[in-house]
């Protein structure tokens, strides 16, 4: 968000109060700016919207709650869809807790085949299909795969470059995302930074909250700081994973700590849905007896670490 007032080359240029660039949680910061009777200018490369709503959390949700069912009903097979997963790491989602990446991978290489530790080097087209080439970086063999479509999900990178953001003085860290302080201010007087764009947590129930402190602070002396403290995350797998807070690796570092762990079978829903493997776990400070994490692995993880998150830290 910043305040134009330079002139180009010879052209007029339009003054603004407040300029958001980005109209995904932008959009909060246009609705206060508007609110205050501000005169804003919107800027977006893109449909308006942003990635949630256009090609992220909105869509992906569309396709996941139907794949959910068929899987539940074991209609993978039957629909003769063959899928494989080539992994450069050791584990499927790595930054959750060791156990639930292990159960993860257990549950779904009985739908699918899974490699780890094998690295893509090329991808060759193949008739109507393609075909992968992998190295398995433990053993060092070649392997190929065939397949009739990709799916790349390498993970984000930061497009601030397309921006230039240096020419006008703000910072990007070795990533290339912008930097910010703790009030969400970059380098550069009256110019704050949210959302993905500064690589911190990209979801957008974290951007829509940095945008309200970045408008909160850009309008008051009296400062807050951007509070990252019970920040959710949920992975729609199946089976379905959740999270909240430090992992028992990263808690142990700074707390003498107690871990819990409880099976959906310890309670009669569970053992009804027959869930002999899904689990919550907890990482709790010994001394005060707060939650500093807490992991589920299993159906409805997603809804049930809410209750987890109104307590956490507490
Ligand atoms: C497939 C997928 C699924 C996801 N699912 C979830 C989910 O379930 N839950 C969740 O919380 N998060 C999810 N996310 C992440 C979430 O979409 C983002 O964290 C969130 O959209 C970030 O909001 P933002 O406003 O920072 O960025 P965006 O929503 O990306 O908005 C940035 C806007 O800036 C515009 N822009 C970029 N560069 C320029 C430029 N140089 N000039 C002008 N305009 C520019 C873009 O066109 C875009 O519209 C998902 C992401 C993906 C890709």
């Amino acid at each position: 968000m910043s305040a134009l007032t330079k002139k180009g080359k010879g052209e007029s240029m339009k003054e603004y109060d407040v300029v958001v660039i980005g109209s995904g949680a932008g959009m909060v910061i246009v609705e206060g700016a508007l609110s205050q009777g501000l005169r804003v200018a919107l800027v977006d490369k893109g449909p308006l919207g942003g990635t949630c709503l256009n090609v992220g959390c909105i869509p992906s949700k569309m396709l996941i709650y139907p794949a959910d069912r068929i899987a539940e009903i074991q209609e993978a097979k039957k629909l003769g869809i063959d899928v494989t997963i080539v992994q450069r790491r050791d584990r499927l989602v790595r930054n959750e807790e060791p156990e639930i990446s292990e159960l993860l991978k257990r549950e779904m290489a009985k739908r699918m085949k899974i490699y780890t530790n094998t690295e893509v080097s090329e991808v060759k087209k193949n008739g109507d299909g393609y075909t992968i080439i992998g190295r398995d970086k433990i053993i060092g063999e070649e392997k190929e795969f065939t397949a009739e479509h990709i799916m790349i999900a390498t993970g984000r990178k930061s497009n601030a470059d397309l921006l230039k953001v240096e020419n006008t003085g703000v910072e990007t860290d070795e990533r290339g995302y912008v930097k910010v302080n703790d009030y969400l201010e970059t380098s550069k007087e009256n110019i704050w930074a949210l959302g993905d764009a500064i690589g911190k947590y990209m979801f957008r129930h974290v951007a829509n909250h940095e945008a309200l402190v970045a408008w909160h602070n850009s309008i008051h002396t009296e400062e807050v700081k951007m509070e990252y403290r019970a920040i959710p995350h949920a992975v729609f797998s199946h089976p379905q994973i959740a999270s909240v807070g430090l992992t028992e690796e990263q808690a142990k570092k700074d707390y003498d700590i107690v871990v819990g762990k409880a099976n959906y079978s310890a309670v009669a829903k569970g053992e009804a849905m027959m869930e002999t493997e899904s689990f919550a776990k907890a990482i709790v400070e010994k001394s005060s007896m707060k939650i500093l994490g807490f992991h589920i692995i299993g159906p409805y993880a997603p809804i049930l670490i809410q209750e987890v998150i109104t307590t956490h830290g507490k």
